[in-house]
């Protein structure tokens, strides 16, 4: 996992995107998301080999994109 001052560096746009913690209020759900890209992850292991399309993992829990409660919780989550 790649750490720029701080934050981590998606995998899987390459030093473009950082990742960002955030809380999926309707769902009650922490995920991982990248800021530019919108891969998503389910929990700390931030690899290219586990990303998920952030749309696709919504609708996988019957959530779209537009109904998501997307509650940003920062940068700074990795200690
Ligand atoms: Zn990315």
């Amino acid at each position: 996992m790649k750490i720029f001052n701080g934050k981590v560096v998606c995998p899987r746009c390459d030093g473009n995107g950082l990742v960002y913690k955030s809380k999926i209020t309707n769902l009650d759900l922490i995920i991982y998301i990248c800021d530019e890209c919108e891969a998503c992850w389910k929990d700390e292991k931030i690899r290219l080999e586990n990303f998920q399309d952030l749309t696709t993992f919504l609708e996988s829990k019957g959530l779209t994109y537009k109904d998501a409660q997307i509650h940003d919780l920062g940068y700074e989550w990795k200690s």
